[in-house]
C-alpha cells in the first residue's frame, strides 16, 4: 500500500497495541482499567505514568507528556514521524510501496540528525537543558552529560531533533566564528529555545553575548530579535536590547 494509506492502518493498529509498543521502553503495571509505570520522560520514582489501551494514548501526570503510540515513539528514540510509520511498518508486518521508484520497499535509513543524541536524551531531559558544543569549542568546562556535539552551526535538523527533549539551549561557541555563532542563535530562536552562550567559562543569554562580546553590526542583532517566534518575549528582548545599546553608547560618550 502507499505510504498515506499505511499512516491510517498503522494508527488504527499501534492504538491498539500501545500497551505492547510502550512496554518495549517502560516496565508497566496493571492498574485499573489501564497499566501505569514509571515516566521515562521525567524523572520519577512513584509511577504516574499512564497507557490507556482503551484509548490508545499514554498520559503522564507528574510531567503532562501524552500522546498516541507514534507519538510516544517519535519521543522516547528522536525519531521523525515518518521513521516511526515504516519502523511501525515492519512491526505490523505493512509492505509500503516507494512511490518514487517503485522498486525499493523502504526509503534509505535516514542517519540520526545528531549522532550521540540517543545516548544523552534522557540527561537532556533531566537537565532540563542542552549543552550544545559547536565546532571545536573547548569541552573542559562543561560538567553536564546532557551535551551534543554539532559540526559548526546549529542546523534547523538537529535543532528540531534536540527540541523534542527541552526547550533551553546552551551553545558552546568557544573558537567559532561569529557567522556561525549568528546562525546557531538564529536556528536556536526560530525553533523556540531559549538560548543562553557559553563563552570562555561565561554562561550569559544570548542577547548580553551579542550586545557585550560578539558586538556585531546592529542589523545582526534585528535579525536575530526577528527569529523570535513568540511575539511577547521578542518584545521583552527588543525593550533588554534597547537598554543595553543605550548603556553602551553612553559608556562610549564617557570615554
Ligand atoms: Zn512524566
Amino acid at each position: 500500500m502507499t505510504f498515506t494509506q499505511a499512516i491510517k492502518q498503522i494508527r488504527d493498529l499501534s492504538r491498539d497495541d500501545i500497551t505492547g509498543i510502550v512496554s518495549d521502553y517502560v516496565e508497566l503495571k496493571r492498574s485499573g482499567n489501564g497499566m501505569k509505570g514509571c515516566c521515562p520522560f521525567h524523572d520519577e520514582k512513584t509511577p504516574s505514568f499512564h497507557v490507556s489501551d482503551q484509548k490508545g494514548i499514554y498520559k503522564c501526570f507528574g510531567c503532562g507528556l501524552g500522546g498516541d503510540a507514534i507519538d510516544f515513539v517519535m519521543r522516547i528514540d528522536g525519531k521523525e514521524f515518518h521513521e516511526v510509520i515504516y519502523q511501525f511498518a515492519d512491526r505490523f508486518h505493512i509492505t509500503i510501496e516507494n512511490s518514487s521508484t517503485g522498486t525499493d520497499k523502504k526509503e534509505p535509513r535516514i542517519p540520526e540528525p545528531i549522532p550521540g543524541l540517543k545516548k544523552v536524551r534522557s540527561e537532556i531531559r533531566k537537565a532540563g537543558l542542552v549543552t550544545v558544543i559547536c565546532g571545536d569549542s573547548p569541552t573542559d568546562e562543561i560538567d553536564n552529560k546532557a551535551a551534543v556535539n554539532i559540526p559548526a552551526s546549529f542546523t534547523p535538523e538537529e535543532a528540531k531533533a534536540l527540541r523534542k527533549f527541552t526547550n533551553r539551549c546552551e551553545l558552546v561557541v568557544g573558537e567559532v566564528a561569529w557567522e556561525n555563532v549568528r546562525e546557531s542563535i538564529k536556528t536556536g530562536l526560530t525553533e523556540g529555545f531559549s538560548v543562553t552562550i557559553l563563552s570562555n567559562g561565561q554562561s550569559m543569554d544570548w542577547i548580553y553575548y551579542v550586545t557585550e562580546v560578539a558586538q556585531p553590526e546592529r542589523g545582526d542583532i534585528i535579525k536575530l530579535l526577528a527569529a523570535i517566534p513568540d511575539s511577547i518575549s521578542r518584545s521583552v528582548y527588543m525593550t533588554e536590547y534597547s537598554n543595553l545599546a543605550s548603556q553602551n553608547s553612553e559608556a562610549e560618550v564617557c570615554r
